[in-house]
Protein backbone atom coordinates (compact mmCIF):
# COMPACT_ATOMS: atom_id res chain seq x y z
CA UNK A 1 0.00 0.00 0.00
CA UNK A 2 1.06 3.34 -0.77
CA UNK A 3 1.18 6.22 1.44
CA UNK A 4 -0.05 9.28 -1.06
CA UNK A 5 -2.13 8.51 -4.41
CA UNK A 6 0.57 11.44 -6.17
CA UNK A 7 2.59 9.03 -5.87
CA UNK A 8 0.89 5.87 -7.22
CA UNK A 9 2.70 4.42 -10.86
CA UNK A 10 0.36 1.63 -12.10
CA UNK A 11 1.58 -0.64 -14.98
CA UNK A 12 -0.69 -2.67 -16.76
CA UNK A 13 -0.23 -6.19 -18.09
CA UNK A 14 -1.92 -8.53 -21.09
CA UNK A 15 0.44 -11.66 -21.16
CA UNK A 16 -0.43 -13.63 -23.91
CA UNK A 17 1.76 -16.77 -25.83
CA UNK A 18 3.82 -14.68 -27.89
CA UNK A 19 3.59 -10.96 -26.30
CA UNK A 20 2.86 -9.02 -23.52
CA UNK A 21 1.24 -5.77 -24.03
CA UNK A 22 1.87 -3.07 -21.36
CA UNK A 23 0.84 0.43 -20.44
CA UNK A 24 1.89 2.73 -17.45
CA UNK A 25 -0.06 4.72 -15.57
CA UNK A 26 0.30 7.67 -13.41
CA UNK A 27 -2.47 7.94 -10.66
CA UNK A 28 -2.48 11.39 -8.81
CA UNK A 29 -5.86 13.69 -9.47
CA UNK A 30 -6.96 11.26 -12.04
CA UNK A 31 -5.26 8.10 -13.49
CA UNK A 32 -3.05 9.03 -16.84
CA UNK A 33 -1.20 7.01 -19.81
CA UNK A 34 2.32 7.97 -19.65
CA UNK A 35 3.63 4.62 -21.51
CA UNK A 36 2.70 2.01 -23.92
CA UNK A 37 4.35 -0.74 -25.26
CA UNK A 38 4.64 -4.38 -26.16
CA UNK A 39 7.30 -7.21 -26.30
CA UNK A 40 6.45 -9.39 -29.40
CA UNK A 41 7.76 -12.97 -30.34
CA UNK A 42 8.51 -14.64 -27.24
CA UNK A 43 8.89 -18.33 -27.91
CA UNK A 44 9.45 -18.11 -31.79
CA UNK A 45 11.87 -18.27 -33.77
CA UNK A 46 12.12 -14.65 -34.86
CA UNK A 47 13.57 -12.04 -32.92
CA UNK A 48 12.01 -10.54 -29.49
CA UNK A 49 11.16 -6.91 -30.14
CA UNK A 50 9.81 -4.32 -27.43
CA UNK A 51 8.27 -1.47 -28.53
CA UNK A 52 7.75 1.14 -26.18
CA UNK A 53 5.55 4.76 -26.95
CA UNK A 54 5.94 7.43 -24.69
CA UNK A 55 2.80 8.76 -25.04
CA UNK A 56 3.32 12.15 -23.70
CA UNK A 57 5.58 13.02 -26.69
CA UNK A 58 4.46 10.73 -29.27
CA UNK A 59 7.51 9.00 -29.38
CA UNK A 60 8.16 5.30 -30.29
CA UNK A 61 10.83 3.27 -29.85
CA UNK A 62 11.43 -0.26 -31.14
CA UNK A 63 14.74 -2.37 -29.83
CA UNK A 64 15.32 -6.06 -30.25
CA UNK A 65 15.66 -7.75 -27.00
CA UNK A 66 17.33 -11.34 -25.84
CA UNK A 67 14.18 -12.21 -23.66
CA UNK A 68 12.56 -15.01 -24.65
CA UNK A 69 9.96 -16.02 -21.95
CA UNK A 70 7.58 -14.08 -19.90
CA UNK A 71 9.95 -13.44 -17.01
CA UNK A 72 12.79 -12.46 -19.32
CA UNK A 73 9.95 -9.88 -21.51
CA UNK A 74 9.14 -8.52 -17.93
CA UNK A 75 12.68 -7.80 -16.44
CA UNK A 76 13.24 -5.50 -20.27
CA UNK A 77 9.98 -3.87 -19.63
CA UNK A 78 10.80 -2.89 -16.23
CA UNK A 79 14.43 -1.74 -17.28
CA UNK A 80 12.84 0.28 -20.69
CA UNK A 81 10.55 2.17 -17.96
CA UNK A 82 13.16 3.21 -15.75
CA UNK A 83 13.56 6.91 -17.64
CA UNK A 84 9.68 7.04 -17.19
CA UNK A 85 9.64 5.95 -13.41
CA UNK A 86 11.86 8.83 -12.58
CA UNK A 87 13.07 6.57 -9.69
CA UNK A 88 9.16 6.35 -8.40
CA UNK A 89 8.22 2.35 -8.02
CA UNK A 90 5.76 0.60 -9.69
CA UNK A 91 2.89 0.43 -6.80
CA UNK A 92 0.51 -1.96 -8.22
CA UNK A 93 0.81 -4.16 -11.26
CA UNK A 94 -2.71 -4.93 -12.84
CA UNK A 95 -3.18 -8.13 -14.70
CA UNK A 96 -5.50 -9.30 -17.65
CA UNK A 97 -6.72 -12.60 -16.68
CA UNK A 98 -8.75 -14.58 -19.30
CA UNK A 99 -10.75 -16.82 -16.56
CA UNK A 100 -11.83 -16.07 -13.61
CA UNK A 101 -14.00 -19.28 -13.19
CA UNK A 102 -17.28 -19.33 -11.22
CA UNK A 103 -16.37 -16.55 -8.09
CA UNK A 104 -14.65 -14.09 -9.47
CA UNK A 105 -16.82 -11.33 -10.17
CA UNK A 106 -14.36 -8.47 -9.45
CA UNK A 107 -11.04 -8.15 -9.75
CA UNK A 108 -8.70 -9.68 -7.04
CA UNK A 109 -5.39 -8.89 -4.93
CA UNK A 110 -3.35 -12.23 -6.30
CA UNK A 111 -2.02 -13.64 -3.17
CA UNK A 112 -0.44 -17.48 -3.65
CA UNK A 113 -3.86 -18.97 -2.63
CA UNK A 114 -5.46 -17.36 -5.66
CA UNK A 115 -2.95 -18.00 -8.26
CA UNK A 116 -2.86 -21.97 -7.29
CA UNK A 117 -6.83 -21.19 -7.76
CA UNK A 118 -6.83 -19.71 -10.83
CA UNK A 119 -4.08 -21.97 -12.04
CA UNK A 120 -6.70 -25.04 -11.90
CA UNK A 121 -8.45 -23.41 -14.14
CA UNK A 122 -6.13 -23.91 -16.82
CA UNK A 123 -8.27 -26.50 -18.61
CA UNK A 124 -11.07 -24.15 -19.27
CA UNK A 125 -8.87 -21.54 -21.20
CA UNK A 126 -5.41 -23.37 -22.01
CA UNK A 127 -4.55 -21.01 -24.62
CA UNK A 128 -5.00 -18.25 -22.74
CA UNK A 129 -4.62 -18.75 -18.79
CA UNK A 130 -1.29 -20.45 -18.43
CA UNK A 131 0.22 -16.96 -20.33
CA UNK A 132 -1.43 -14.90 -18.06
CA UNK A 133 -0.61 -15.99 -15.27
CA UNK A 134 3.47 -16.68 -16.39
CA UNK A 135 3.08 -12.99 -16.72
CA UNK A 136 1.90 -12.84 -13.26
CA UNK A 137 4.58 -15.08 -12.07
CA UNK A 138 7.08 -12.79 -13.92
CA UNK A 139 5.52 -9.29 -12.44
CA UNK A 140 6.01 -11.00 -8.76
CA UNK A 141 9.68 -11.14 -9.91
CA UNK A 142 10.41 -7.90 -11.84
CA UNK A 143 7.70 -6.04 -9.10
CA UNK A 144 8.48 -7.79 -5.93
CA UNK A 145 6.81 -4.86 -3.63
CA UNK A 146 4.02 -4.12 -6.14
CA UNK A 147 0.07 -5.06 -5.71
CA UNK A 148 -0.70 -7.39 -7.76
CA UNK A 149 -4.05 -7.46 -9.15
CA UNK A 150 -6.35 -10.07 -11.50
CA UNK A 151 -8.91 -8.60 -13.65
CA UNK A 152 -10.83 -11.05 -15.30
CA UNK A 153 -12.61 -11.72 -19.03
CA UNK A 154 -15.16 -13.61 -16.96
CA UNK A 155 -16.16 -11.36 -14.25
CA UNK A 156 -19.08 -9.35 -15.81
CA UNK A 157 -20.90 -12.06 -17.05
CA UNK A 158 -21.17 -13.27 -13.37
CA UNK A 159 -24.26 -11.84 -13.44
CA UNK A 160 -25.96 -13.32 -16.00
CA UNK A 161 -29.06 -15.45 -15.07
CA UNK A 162 -28.75 -19.08 -14.92
CA UNK A 163 -30.59 -19.43 -18.57
CA UNK A 164 -27.90 -17.94 -20.09
CA UNK A 165 -25.07 -19.32 -17.96
CA UNK A 166 -26.00 -22.71 -18.23
CA UNK A 167 -25.76 -25.61 -21.15
CA UNK A 168 -28.55 -28.14 -21.39
CA UNK A 169 -26.31 -31.12 -20.68
CA UNK A 170 -26.90 -33.08 -17.01
CA UNK A 171 -26.66 -30.72 -14.44
CA UNK A 172 -23.37 -32.39 -13.02
CA UNK A 173 -21.34 -30.71 -15.74
CA UNK A 174 -22.78 -27.16 -14.38
CA UNK A 175 -21.71 -27.94 -11.36
CA UNK A 176 -18.29 -29.00 -12.79
CA UNK A 177 -17.74 -25.71 -14.08
CA UNK A 178 -19.16 -26.60 -17.98
CA UNK A 179 -21.41 -23.09 -18.32
CA UNK A 180 -21.44 -19.97 -20.65
CA UNK A 181 -18.72 -17.88 -18.93
CA UNK A 182 -18.79 -15.28 -21.62
CA UNK A 183 -15.87 -13.47 -22.24
CA UNK A 184 -14.64 -9.75 -23.01
CA UNK A 185 -15.81 -8.37 -19.88
CA UNK A 186 -12.91 -5.90 -19.16
CA UNK A 187 -14.46 -4.37 -22.15
CA UNK A 188 -17.80 -4.29 -21.56
CA UNK A 189 -16.93 -2.76 -18.20
CA UNK A 190 -15.54 0.17 -19.89
CA UNK A 191 -18.10 0.42 -22.07
CA UNK A 192 -20.66 0.09 -19.21
CA UNK A 193 -19.00 2.93 -16.98
CA UNK A 194 -18.19 5.25 -20.12
CA UNK A 195 -22.22 5.19 -20.79
CA UNK A 196 -23.18 5.46 -16.99
CA UNK A 197 -20.24 8.34 -17.21
CA UNK A 198 -22.01 10.08 -19.94
CA UNK A 199 -25.58 8.72 -20.76
CA UNK A 200 -26.93 7.52 -17.27
CA UNK A 201 -30.57 7.57 -18.57
CA UNK A 202 -29.54 5.09 -21.73
CA UNK A 203 -26.83 3.39 -19.23
CA UNK A 204 -29.60 2.29 -17.41
CA UNK A 205 -31.96 0.57 -20.27
CA UNK A 206 -31.62 -1.97 -22.47
CA UNK A 207 -28.20 -2.12 -24.48
CA UNK A 208 -26.84 -4.30 -27.01
CA UNK A 209 -22.65 -3.89 -27.26
CA UNK A 210 -20.63 -5.41 -29.95
CA UNK A 211 -17.19 -5.72 -29.47
CA UNK A 212 -16.01 -6.30 -33.04
CA UNK A 213 -12.18 -6.92 -33.03
CA UNK A 214 -9.87 -9.82 -34.12
CA UNK A 215 -11.82 -11.62 -31.37
CA UNK A 216 -15.61 -10.88 -31.54
CA UNK A 217 -18.84 -11.25 -29.21
CA UNK A 218 -21.60 -9.52 -27.89
CA UNK A 219 -23.02 -8.70 -24.99
CA UNK A 220 -26.56 -7.72 -23.85
CA UNK A 221 -26.78 -5.22 -20.79
CA UNK A 222 -29.72 -4.05 -18.53
CA UNK A 223 -28.48 -1.66 -16.00
CA UNK A 224 -25.46 -1.73 -17.38
CA UNK A 225 -24.64 -5.61 -16.22
CA UNK A 226 -24.29 -8.35 -18.46
CA UNK A 227 -27.60 -10.16 -19.06
CA UNK A 228 -25.98 -12.67 -21.99
CA UNK A 229 -22.91 -12.95 -23.40
CA UNK A 230 -22.37 -14.54 -27.28
CA UNK A 231 -19.51 -16.21 -26.08
CA UNK A 232 -20.16 -19.14 -23.90
CA UNK A 233 -17.67 -21.61 -22.12
CA UNK A 234 -14.34 -20.72 -24.49
CA UNK A 235 -13.80 -17.74 -26.14
CA UNK A 236 -15.01 -19.97 -29.49
CA UNK A 237 -18.51 -19.75 -29.36
CA UNK A 238 -20.99 -17.08 -30.65
CA UNK A 239 -19.58 -14.98 -33.76
CA UNK A 240 -17.33 -15.50 -36.41
CA UNK A 241 -14.18 -14.13 -35.47
CA UNK A 242 -10.52 -13.16 -37.42
CA UNK A 243 -9.94 -16.94 -37.21
CA UNK A 244 -12.25 -18.79 -34.79
CA UNK A 245 -15.44 -20.25 -36.16
CA UNK A 246 -18.06 -19.24 -33.61
CA UNK A 247 -21.18 -21.00 -33.01
CA UNK A 248 -20.94 -24.59 -34.47
CA UNK A 249 -23.06 -27.50 -34.55
CA UNK A 250 -21.50 -29.88 -31.92
CA UNK A 251 -22.26 -32.49 -34.07
CA UNK A 252 -20.14 -31.69 -36.19
CA UNK A 253 -16.94 -32.05 -34.41
CA UNK A 254 -18.21 -35.48 -33.59
CA UNK A 255 -17.94 -36.20 -37.31
CA UNK A 256 -14.93 -34.86 -37.87
CA UNK A 257 -13.64 -36.93 -35.09
CA UNK A 258 -15.50 -40.35 -36.15
CA UNK A 259 -15.24 -39.88 -39.75
CA UNK A 260 -12.26 -38.15 -40.65
CA UNK A 261 -9.86 -39.54 -37.81
CA UNK A 262 -9.26 -35.67 -36.10
CA UNK A 263 -8.44 -35.15 -32.91
CA UNK A 264 -8.19 -32.78 -30.41
CA UNK A 265 -5.24 -31.16 -31.67
CA UNK A 266 -6.47 -31.11 -34.74
CA UNK A 267 -9.83 -29.72 -34.32
CA UNK A 268 -8.71 -26.98 -31.94
CA UNK A 269 -6.65 -25.98 -34.38
CA UNK A 270 -9.34 -25.87 -37.24
CA UNK A 271 -11.63 -23.74 -34.62
CA UNK A 272 -9.38 -21.16 -33.36
CA UNK A 273 -6.54 -20.85 -36.01
CA UNK A 274 -8.47 -21.74 -39.49
CA UNK A 275 -12.08 -20.93 -39.35
CA UNK A 276 -13.55 -17.43 -39.13
CA UNK A 277 -13.02 -14.93 -41.66
CA UNK A 278 -9.64 -16.54 -42.78
CA UNK A 279 -11.45 -19.85 -43.39
CA UNK A 280 -14.12 -18.82 -45.40
CA UNK A 281 -12.51 -16.39 -47.61
CA UNK A 282 -9.10 -17.75 -47.48
CA UNK A 283 -7.60 -14.84 -48.82
CA UNK A 284 -7.13 -13.15 -44.00
CA UNK A 285 -8.37 -13.11 -40.75
CA UNK A 286 -7.96 -8.94 -41.56
CA UNK A 287 -11.54 -7.26 -42.44
CA UNK A 288 -9.32 -4.65 -43.76
CA UNK A 289 -7.87 -6.92 -45.90
CA UNK A 290 -11.51 -8.50 -46.49
CA UNK A 291 -12.54 -5.07 -47.60
CA UNK A 292 -10.33 -4.40 -50.17
CA UNK A 293 -10.19 -7.28 -51.64
CA UNK A 294 -12.45 -8.14 -55.07
CA UNK A 295 -12.54 -11.56 -54.58
CA UNK A 296 -16.42 -13.08 -53.98
CA UNK A 297 -14.66 -15.21 -51.07
CA UNK A 298 -13.91 -11.80 -49.44
CA UNK A 299 -17.55 -10.75 -49.67
CA UNK A 300 -18.88 -14.14 -48.78
CA UNK A 301 -16.84 -13.82 -45.21
CA UNK A 302 -17.99 -10.49 -44.81
CA UNK A 303 -21.77 -11.67 -45.09
CA UNK A 304 -21.20 -14.42 -43.02
CA UNK A 305 -19.86 -12.14 -40.03
CA UNK A 306 -22.59 -9.59 -40.78
CA UNK A 307 -25.21 -11.65 -40.38
CA UNK A 308 -24.19 -13.79 -37.50
CA UNK A 309 -23.96 -10.24 -35.94
CA UNK A 310 -27.58 -9.33 -37.14
CA UNK A 311 -28.85 -12.99 -35.74
CA UNK A 312 -27.42 -12.36 -32.48
CA UNK A 313 -29.20 -8.45 -32.31
CA UNK A 314 -32.04 -9.69 -32.79
CA UNK A 315 -31.67 -12.47 -30.13
CA UNK A 316 -30.24 -10.16 -27.23
CA UNK A 317 -33.01 -7.40 -27.94
CA UNK A 318 -35.71 -10.21 -27.37
CA UNK A 319 -34.01 -11.24 -24.09
CA UNK A 320 -33.78 -7.74 -23.03
CA UNK A 321 -37.40 -7.20 -23.91
CA UNK A 322 -36.62 -4.31 -26.38
CA UNK A 323 -33.16 -2.23 -27.39
CA UNK A 324 -32.75 1.12 -26.59
CA UNK A 325 -29.15 1.04 -27.90
CA UNK A 326 -26.84 -0.33 -29.93
CA UNK A 327 -22.69 0.35 -29.39
CA UNK A 328 -19.77 -0.76 -31.68
CA UNK A 329 -16.24 -1.01 -30.15
CA UNK A 330 -13.50 -3.27 -31.18
CA UNK A 331 -11.45 -2.68 -34.02
CA UNK A 332 -13.93 -3.58 -36.36
CA UNK A 333 -16.50 -1.77 -34.61
CA UNK A 334 -14.65 1.57 -33.89
CA UNK A 335 -13.10 1.47 -37.71
CA UNK A 336 -15.24 -0.04 -40.25
CA UNK A 337 -18.04 2.03 -42.28
CA UNK A 338 -18.78 -0.91 -44.02
CA UNK A 339 -19.73 -3.48 -41.53
CA UNK A 340 -21.71 -1.19 -39.52
CA UNK A 341 -23.45 -0.21 -42.34
CA UNK A 342 -24.07 -3.32 -43.21
CA UNK A 343 -25.52 -4.50 -39.21
CA UNK A 344 -27.49 -1.60 -39.29
CA UNK A 345 -29.29 -2.00 -42.80
CA UNK A 346 -32.84 -2.77 -42.49
CA UNK A 347 -33.19 -2.53 -38.84
CA UNK A 348 -36.00 0.14 -38.66
CA UNK A 349 -38.23 -1.75 -37.21
CA UNK A 350 -36.44 -2.11 -34.31
CA UNK A 351 -35.94 1.74 -34.14
CA UNK A 352 -31.94 1.06 -35.71
CA UNK A 353 -31.32 3.57 -38.46
CA UNK A 354 -27.78 5.46 -38.71
CA UNK A 355 -26.84 8.76 -40.37
CA UNK A 356 -24.48 8.00 -43.12
CA UNK A 357 -21.65 11.00 -42.78
CA UNK A 358 -21.88 10.03 -39.13
CA UNK A 359 -21.34 6.35 -39.99
CA UNK A 360 -18.48 7.50 -42.86
CA UNK A 361 -16.56 9.74 -40.03
CA UNK A 362 -17.23 7.38 -36.95
CA UNK A 363 -18.91 9.66 -35.05
CA UNK A 364 -19.86 8.79 -31.69
CA UNK A 365 -23.50 9.18 -32.18
CA UNK A 366 -24.32 7.99 -35.64
CA UNK A 367 -28.10 6.85 -35.09
CA UNK A 368 -31.06 8.83 -36.28
CA UNK A 369 -33.70 6.34 -34.92
CA UNK A 370 -35.27 5.74 -31.34
CA UNK A 371 -32.69 3.25 -30.68
CA UNK A 372 -29.46 4.54 -30.02
CA UNK A 373 -26.32 3.67 -32.13
CA UNK A 374 -23.22 4.38 -30.90
CA UNK A 375 -19.28 3.78 -31.96
CA UNK A 376 -17.71 4.06 -28.39
CA UNK A 377 -13.40 3.27 -28.24
CA UNK A 378 -13.10 0.44 -25.95
CA UNK A 379 -10.17 0.63 -22.89
CA UNK A 380 -9.64 -2.72 -21.29
CA UNK A 381 -6.39 -1.21 -20.07
CA UNK A 382 -8.02 1.44 -18.00
CA UNK A 383 -10.18 -0.71 -16.29
CA UNK A 384 -7.04 -2.55 -14.93
CA UNK A 385 -5.45 -0.09 -13.95
CA UNK A 386 -8.47 1.64 -12.17
CA UNK A 387 -9.03 -1.90 -10.26
CA UNK A 388 -5.25 -1.55 -9.03
CA UNK A 389 -5.78 2.35 -7.93
CA UNK A 390 -8.63 0.93 -5.76
CA UNK A 391 -6.59 -2.09 -4.62
CA UNK A 392 -4.14 0.51 -3.49
CA UNK A 393 -6.36 2.86 -1.74
CA UNK A 394 -8.18 0.04 0.12
P1 LIG B 1 -7.86 -7.69 -31.23
O1 LIG B 1 -9.07 -8.51 -30.96
O2 LIG B 1 -6.68 -8.51 -31.68
O3 LIG B 1 -7.54 -6.66 -30.16
P2 LIG B 1 -8.61 -5.35 -32.77
O4 LIG B 1 -9.66 -4.89 -31.83
O5 LIG B 1 -7.36 -4.54 -32.89
O6 LIG B 1 -8.22 -6.87 -32.55
O7 LIG B 1 -9.29 -5.44 -34.23
C1 LIG B 1 -8.59 -5.90 -35.33
C2 LIG B 1 -9.54 -5.89 -36.53
O8 LIG B 1 -10.00 -4.55 -36.77
C3 LIG B 1 -8.90 -6.38 -37.82
O9 LIG B 1 -9.76 -7.27 -38.50
C4 LIG B 1 -8.74 -5.10 -38.61
O10 LIG B 1 -8.76 -5.31 -40.00
C5 LIG B 1 -9.97 -4.34 -38.17
N1 LIG B 1 -9.85 -2.92 -38.51
C6 LIG B 1 -9.04 -1.99 -37.98
N2 LIG B 1 -9.19 -0.81 -38.63
C7 LIG B 1 -10.10 -1.00 -39.60
C8 LIG B 1 -10.71 -0.17 -40.62
N3 LIG B 1 -10.36 1.10 -40.75
N4 LIG B 1 -11.62 -0.73 -41.42
C9 LIG B 1 -11.98 -2.02 -41.30
N5 LIG B 1 -11.47 -2.84 -40.37
C10 LIG B 1 -10.54 -2.35 -39.53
Amino acid sequence: MTNHASEHVILTVNAGSSSVKFSLYENGTGLRETVSGQVDGLGASRQTVLVLKDLATGEKSTRDIAANDHAGALAEILASLQPHLAGRPVAGVGHRIVHGGTEHDRPVILTGDVLEELAQLEPLAPLHQPHNLAGVRAAIEAFPAATQVGCFDTAFHRAQPWVNETFALPRVWYDKGVRRYGFHGLSYDYISGELARSEPVLAAGRIVVAHLGNGASMCAMRDGKSVGSSMGFTALDGLAMGTRCGQIDPGVLLYLMDHEGMDAAAISDLLYKESGLLGLSGISNDMRTLEQSDHPHAAEAIDYFVARIRREIGAMATVLGGLDGLVFCGGIGENSVLVRNRICRDLDWMGITIDKVANAESRRDIGTGKTRVLVIETDEEVVIARAVASALVA
